[in-house]
């Protein structure tokens, strides 16, 4: 049995069973099912985005008190022009429950999510806090007494009065919700998303925009949490403030938390746990302790420290690998024919593609680059060296975007580049690697080198919930297997990235530069950790690379390699350009020998 053919087996049981099921189980099942949307929206938010959230709760209650109010309130109906017993007001409540949260969520999110480190968490609390109390000071919504009186929903002329309909559509919305993020993490746009956790910098010289997948992201955890509330609003068939407090966001955040938040069924797992632990324990404790109170509260807590202890990344991917044990693994293979991507004309040979005019960094006190000048040209290997602290890496850095010279211009194909992101860089056609690997450790090298190819696919996130992606995806595929057999890593495509050699890293991260279809690639210190004879590949890949009409700068200690390979060569020392030409030239510069070896007669290839 593969592992899709088990969860279709268990949604079948749960079928089957449901109308036997006692209606305790049912509505514990509802429960479980409307905390779980909400969780899985932080799992996406949390584990996958890397942003904490503490105030889903709000949004929970912003879904709910909209499809309240339009469905009790005279003044809402007349405001769409039905009658205040009209059966469509729950879905006018959807549609502006849906609205409203996805609006206040634009909006908290453009202010909150520039927030760094904890003071984005902190945020969260802040509104999480101050919605809270928006409902229950607010007249027409029935102040801290709330809402009463909201008809059951009907779908398709179907009352749903009793919690075993109302269950069935929870679950249903439900298992869609999470067959659709399954498809959307599993798409173009997913690699996106599972960047902005560890690798906003690198994701950006893909060309990822990560602010904006960021808010989207905020939005989608946001629309979740509404469409949950609409739903509980229905089940209760009244709402007051109490259940979108603080204290439930919390428990919101520990359901992803301990169900293990980088995993879309961990929600469902730690919305199981929870659900049922707080049901239990409040009925057990007190008569087990001969007294009552909360006791629950302490014994969860204590438990939440224990699994938070042993289980870091929550419970989902123990069970996920027990489980695995008895599986088979699904078939890799992706049966649809790509569609071809766009290609990119490469520049004349011998066009200046790249060019920097006097560019200055300076950190502090340091002048890290010195009015640096440096043309770089198409079908050319032009390297870049000098000793440790020169500021090559800084240099680079001012070359692709990933930071702003002090001084001086940067023009790329022509383009005027100043004050540009470094996505502008890659979508003008520019790759690159970092000299301190930034890959995502624990993706396989396959999908680590797809996000290369972000740029060339366009598919948007509906089309990739809905599997409307999968010819270009499999073109994106194909591309980033292309690369990484020709960087020679065939073998170690469906490793996870952490796992290889640090040498071996970086040239996955040529791969990924190269899945791009980059004008101009640069490569900081891609040799370094290489065996001798990767070096000879790498040297031979490079030198294949050029002749087709690639500009490559690259900064390499290593010598041989480099004077071997290279065209032209500049040399950097404390920020400043001391030599420039061919190999040859170079190599008997009197300037650079006493930068390199401190004494004119030292001579610098052995
Ligand atoms: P290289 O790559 O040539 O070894 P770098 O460009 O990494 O050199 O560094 C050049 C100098 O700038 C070094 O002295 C380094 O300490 C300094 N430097 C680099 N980045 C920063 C930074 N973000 N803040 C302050 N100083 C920096
Ligand atoms: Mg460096």
């Amino acid at each position: 049995m593969t592992q899709r053919q088990l969860t279709m087996c268990a949604v079948g049981v749960l079928l089957g069973a449901w109308g036997f099921l006692p209606e305790f189980t049912i509505t514990m099942l509802n429960y479980i099912g409307l905390y779980a949307l909400v969780a899985v929206g932080l799992v996406m938010l949390t584990g996958v985005g890397g942003m904490t959230s503490f105030g889903q709760a709000a949004f929970v209650g912003l879904g709910a008190y909209a499809t309240a109010w339009f469905c009790t309130a005279p003044a809402a109906a007349a405001l769409v022009g039905l009658a205040p017993t009209s059966a469509a007001l729950p879905w006018i409540g959807l549609v502006a429950g849906l609205v409203l949260s996805a609006t206040v969520a634009w909006l908290l999110g453009s202010v909150t999510l520039r927030l760094s480190g904890h003071y984005l968490p902190l945020g969260t609390i802040a509104w999480g806090l101050s919605l809270y109390f928006l409902f229950g000071n607010l007249e027409f919504l029935g102040g801290h007494t709330g809402i009463a009186g909201l008809p059951a929903l009907s779908v398709g002329g179907l009352t749903l009065r009793s919690v075993h309909e109302l269950g069935l559509l929870t679950w249903t919305v439900l298992l869609l919700t999470l067959w659709a993020l399954h498809n959307l993490l599993d798409s173009r746009e997913g690699r996106a998303i599972r960047s902005l956790r560890t690798g906003r910098v690198m994701a950006e010289s893909m060309g990822v925009d990560t602010a904006r997948y960021r808010i989207k992201v905020f939005v989608l955890a946001a629309l979740l949490a509404s469409l949950s509330g609409w739903m509980y609003a229905h089940l209760q068939r009244f709402v007051n403030p109490t259940p979108f407090n603080l204290n439930i966001g919390i428990e919101y955040l520990f359901m992803a938390v301990v169900g293990g938040t980088g995993h879309l069924w961990g929600a469902v797992l730690g919305a199981a746990l929870i659900t049922l632990m707080k049901q239990y324990l409040q009925d057990i404790l007190p008569s087990l302790l001969g007294a009552s109170g909360n006791f629950e509260v302490i014994v969860f807590g204590l438990l939440m420290l224990l699994v938070l202890q042993r289980f870091s990344d929550g419970l989902w991917p123990s069970l996920a690998q027990f489980v695995s044990r008895y599986l088979k693994p699904a078939k890799l293979a992706n049966a649809d024919t790509p569609r071809g991507l766009p290609e990119r004309q490469l520049p004349e040979r011998g066009h200046v593609v790249l060019s920097a005019t006097d560019v200055s960094k300076r950190f502090g006190g340091l002048l890290a680059n010195n009015q640096v000048n440096l043309n770089v040209r198409s079908g050319e290997i032009h390297a870049l060296i000098g000793p440790n602290g020169a500021g090559k890496s800084t240099f680079f850095n001012m070359i692709s975007g990933v930071d702003d010279p002090s001084s001086g211009a940067v023009s790329l194909l022509g383009q005027d580049m100043s004050g540009r992101p470094s996505r502008a860089y890659a979508a003008a056609g520019l790759s690159r690697t970092f000299q301190h690997v930034r890959l995502l450790g624990a993706r396989s090298v396959l999908d680590n080198v797809a996000l290369g190819a972000h740029l060339r696919g366009h598919s948007a996130w509906i089309a990739s919930m809905l599997r409307l992606d999968r010819a270009e995806e499999a073109a994106l595929i194909t591309e980033a297997r292309h690369q990484i057999e020709r960087c020679g890593l065939g073998a170690q495509m469906h490793e996870t990235a952490g796992s290889l050699a640090l040498g071996q890293q970086r040239i996955v991260e040529i791969a990924r530069a190269l899945a791009g279809q980059p004008s101009v690639l640069l490569l900081d210190e891609p040799a370094a950790g290489l065996p001798h004879m990767e070096k000879l590949a790498l040297a031979r890949l490079l030198m294949q690379l050029r002749d087709e009409g690639l500009a490559i700068l690259v900064v390499e200690h290593d010598m041989e390699f480099v004077m071997n390979i290279a065209d032209r060569v500049t040399v950097l020392e404390f920020g400043l350009v001391i030599a420039h030409g061919s190999p040859a030239e170079v190599q008997v510069n009197p300037k650079v020998l006493v930068a390199y070896l401190g004494g004119a007669d030292a001579e610098l290839m052995t």
